[in-house]
């Protein structure tokens, strides 16, 4: 049998931004109506980084998979990804490994389509003036997700290395044609802003509850693990809190877990899952003047779904390349070489065992 390998540009060209957040639309909604199989992910960890291991399926489609990726932060500034690994995709109905995926464009895209996805349905319509804060790979699809789902008219980007900022700001005014200033402070950023992104790899927050607009909407999708936040404590119990998914919430975001431990909200502070707000299951915005939050952690359901999605693609388009791989009963090969005695050796062997 065969599998596909798809590459980074591979992933990029099938997966565009707008595509992908009308595909994690429908696959949260998926989730919410328990249509699909979501463990939390196991994560292990070494001196220099992470390995995290998501497993996940979706019934409609039988989509089934598992993404491993390594977390190296040390590796930014580097040629290399911060997040690197592969989406494996197997069909459902038989277990088959169907194609590999490069995870870090997985990733990057699928991440910030989501928090698009939630800006979409929490976000105020007019909402143009965008903070950003971190310039790594995030930071550049969340800019091309709020550019498709709100009309973008400022851009400030702030980055703990502000030289970082001021490239990013640099080649992403020319490629996407958006006005985009770097700010020598987080606070600098925020101040006055409709729609912010938090992508970066601190512990600490970095974004404050003060400095926030009544009105404006939050994406935080910086932290992903219980001991890092990236927001303070007001900033969380101003907001109204959505979420990807609730049990992966409770479990490993510091961005309610730590205002939780001081007390300051509990787990009621949480309005629901983007999946339930895409069903109208519950309500999101109710005033202009709210804020509103979305924690966002990354599931496995959007790697696995992302994957099949691109699969079914590459498969029409001739997109990647076809490797021969496994599928077939562990053995079979082993006889295809050894010569099968003939009906006549058969015959003979008989006769002379009849004989005997
Ligand atoms: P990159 O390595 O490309 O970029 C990291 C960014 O974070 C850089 O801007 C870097 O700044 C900044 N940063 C790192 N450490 C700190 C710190 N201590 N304080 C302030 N800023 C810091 O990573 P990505 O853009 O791919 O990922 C960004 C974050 O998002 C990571 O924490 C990652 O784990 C998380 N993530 C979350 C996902 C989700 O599903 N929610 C999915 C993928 C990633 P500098 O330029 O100064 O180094």
């Amino acid at each position: 049998m065969k599998i596909l390998v798809l590459s980074q540009s591979d992933v990029r060209r099938l997966l565009p931004m707008r595509e992908c957040i009308e595909l994690m639309a429908e696959t949260l909604a998926t989730l919410a109506k328990g249509e699909a199989v979501q463990p939390l992910r196991s994560m292990m960890r070494i001196p220099t980084g992470i390995l995290g291991v998501m497993p996940a399926y979706l019934n409609p489609g039988k989509a089934l998979g598992i993404k491993v990726i390594s977390v190296f932060p040390g590796n930014h500034g580097t040629e290399l990804d911060s997040h690197q690994g592969a989406v494996l995709y197997f069909e459902g109905e038989h277990g088959s490994l169907k194609a590999v995926l490069d995870a870090s464009a997985v990733t990057a895209i699928r991440t910030a389509a989501v928090s698009g996805l939630a800006t979409r349905l929490l976000a105020r319509p007019d909402a143009s003036d965008l903070a950003i804060l971190g310039a790594g790979v995030q930071a550049l699809t969340h800019l091309e997700a709020m550019l498709a789902v709100r009309p973008v008219k400022r851009v400030r980007v702030w980055n703990r290395t502000l030289e970082h900022a001021q490239d990013f700001a640099a080649r992403q005014t020319t490629r996407l044609g958006v006005p985009i200033e770097a700010t020598p402070t987080a606070e600098a950023a925020v101040r006055g802003a409709e729609l912010i992104c938090t992508v970066t790899g601190s512990r600490e927050p970095v974004l404050k509850g003060s400095w926030l607009s009544p009105g404006a909407h939050i994406n935080a999708a910086g932290s992903s693990v219980a001991a890092a936040r990236e927001l303070d404590t007001s900033a969380v119990v101003r907001a109204k809190l959505f979420i990807d998914r609730r049990e992966s919430t409770l479990n490993e975001a510091g961005d309610f877990l730590a205002p939780k431990k001081e007390g300051a909200i509990g787990d009621d502070h949480i309005r629901g899952e983007i999946g339930d707000l895409v069903l109208g299951r519950i309500k999101g915005r109710e005033s202009p003047g709210e804020i509103t939050l979305f924690k966002s952690l990354g599931i496995g359901v959007e790697d696995v779904a992302s994957a099949h999605f691109v699969y079914h693609k590459a498969l029409k388009s001739r997109t990647g390349v076809s490797v021969e791989f496994g599928g077939q009963k562990f053995g079979s090969d082993d006889l295809k070489d050894v010569k099968r005695p003939s009906a006549k050796a058969k015959k003979k062997t008989r006769k002379r065992a009849v004989g005997r």
